[in-house]
């Protein structure tokens, strides 16, 4: 089988200028402390920019206004763009706006499309996805949100938090069950929901590690919102509202996480590099001990580690992304759970190592390190925690396994060499009677 992440040179250079603007348009603006005014206006310019060389939203296809690019591409460009967390928003596929818009591009009708899609794209609105609940997160079939059909409309009730940018939202796209009844699978449904329609009560933005201290996160998460606590109380939608049919909502929610974990993975190793390259530099400048850092053997074996780990982390999303090319979503299904696991903990331990390199400087705010550090933390949770993932990529392998007849593990020597006694007989007894 031939793997192939080649792309054209006409695509390197699009990447080349992509590099280019991010470190020296983009970058600078993240040492300004902008309001969501002065960053919109700062912005307005750059996305012009990115919409001129045909880069904006680029996760669509081109009957969207994308670029129809495809995984392995879009993971590239998205290597860049993780350098800095403004960048998804000024190339138009912000989280979680670009997952929400995956998700209507695949199961909104052509209505819907029209209403909360293209508007989207355009960049006049904001959207939320608001699943988790306090009761129902890594284990989504506990959710208890409910939608019960009236009429024309649907009624919804429940309770959901961490829906990211929910205050900020122009619309949510809420899951919840229609059919408490169905199988597991079955159950759940999404409706989009305008903000401001009644019943919706944003209880509050909710305090994290990514706001700590007044130095925020968010701009190597590139997070405007914040996430929302809120409740939905005899929320009443339009049936028009409900995206796809009855039932649908896990295998929507599907089809729109698994590419959204590509572009993390990637822009995860786009923000490894940058702090890995902060490790390099500060270890050939800083003097301790009788050399400089750069000599000595316990931080050589950091960078060694580090470059070790970003390389099989970024090949394996790369196959990740050419087999969802190549054979679609669902065949990339173990791929995805592996990268999500695993690049989530290369990010972790590359920023941690940079961290640490810089004493107390790094754990300082005159260094994007600690900023870092606090976004890596999160990406080992949302989207599915580690464990999660784990567990299903264990599960996958273990289905192609059985276990040995009568408990006795294949390897095992003494049966082995029993059986090949047994098989080798003859030949065996003509070699003893040459001796
Ligand atoms: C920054 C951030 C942004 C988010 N944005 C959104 C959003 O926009 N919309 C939205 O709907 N949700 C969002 N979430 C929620 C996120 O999807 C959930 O936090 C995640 O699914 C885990 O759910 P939970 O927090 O309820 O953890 P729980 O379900 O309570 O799990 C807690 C821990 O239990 C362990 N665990 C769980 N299952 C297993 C298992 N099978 N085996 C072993 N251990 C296990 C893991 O260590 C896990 O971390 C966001 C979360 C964060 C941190």
């Amino acid at each position: 089988m031939a793997w192939d992440f080649s792309t054209e040179p006409e695509f390197e250079e699009k990447l080349e200028w992509m590099r280019g603007f991010v470190r020296d348009e983009i970058v600078p603006l993240e040492t300004l402390d902008l309001d969501a005014a002065a960053f919109a206006r700062a912005t307005r310019p750059l996305k012009d920019e990115v919409k001129a060389q045909g880069l904006w939203a680029a996760h669509l296809p081109p009957e969207l206004g994308g670029g129809g690019f495809g995984q392995v591409k879009l993971g590239l460009m998205h290597e860049i763009l993780g350098q800095c967390g403004y960048a998804p928003a000024i190339f138009g596929n912000n989280a979680p706006d670009s997952g929400n818009a995956e998700l209507l591009a695949l199961g909104a009708n052509d209505e819907q499309k029209k209403k909360w899609l293209e508007p989207l794209l355009a960049g006049q609105v904001r959207s939320a996805f608001s699943m988790t609940e306090p009761g129902a997160g890594a284990d989504p079939t506990l959710l208890a949100t409910r939608a019960v059909r009236d009429g024309d409309h649907y009624v919804i009730n429940g309770h959901k938090w961490f829906t990211s940018n929910g205050s900020v939202a122009d619309f949510l796209i809420v899951m919840a069950v229609t059919d408490p009844d169905a199988p597991a699978r079955k159950r759940a449904t999404m409706f989009v929901v305008p903000a401001g329609t009644p019943g919706v009560d944003v209880l509050r933005d909710i305090e994290t590690m990514g706001d700590i201290g007044g130095h925020s996160a968010s701009k190597h998460g590139g997070r405007p919102g914040g996430h929302s606590e809120i409740t939905y109380t005899d929320v009443r939608v339009p049936a028009a509202n409900r995206i796809g049919a009855e039932g649908d909502g896990f295998l929507l929610a599907q089809q729109r996480l698994g590419p959204g974990r590509i572009h993390h993975c990637m822009r995860w190793l786009g923000q490894s590099k940058r702090a890995f390259d902060m490790l390099c530099e500060r270890a050939k400048s800083r003097y301790t001990h009788g050399s400089v850092l750069a000599d000595k053997q316990m931080i050589q074996d950091w960078i060694a580690t580090s470059a070790a780990e970003m390389t099989a982390a970024r090949l394996m999303t790369l196959q990740a992304a050419w087999k969802m090319d190549t054979e679609g979503a669902s065949a990339a299904r173990q791929e995805i759970a592996l990268i999500k696991f695993y690049g989530a903990g290369v990010l972790h331990d590359v920023v941690d190592r940079a961290l640490q390199i810089h004493g107390a400087l790094g754990y300082s705010t005159d260094l994007p390190l600690e900023a870092m550090y606090r976004f890596a933390r999160a990406a080992r949770i949302y989207d599915g925690p580690d464990e999660v993932h784990r567990q299903s990529v264990a599960r996958r392998i273990l289905r192609g396994y059985e276990a040995p007849a009568g408990g006795v593990p294949t390897e095992h020597v003494p049966t082995r060499r029993e059986a090949a006694r047994a098989r080798f007989a003859d030949l065996l007894e003509a070699v003893t009677s040459n001796d």
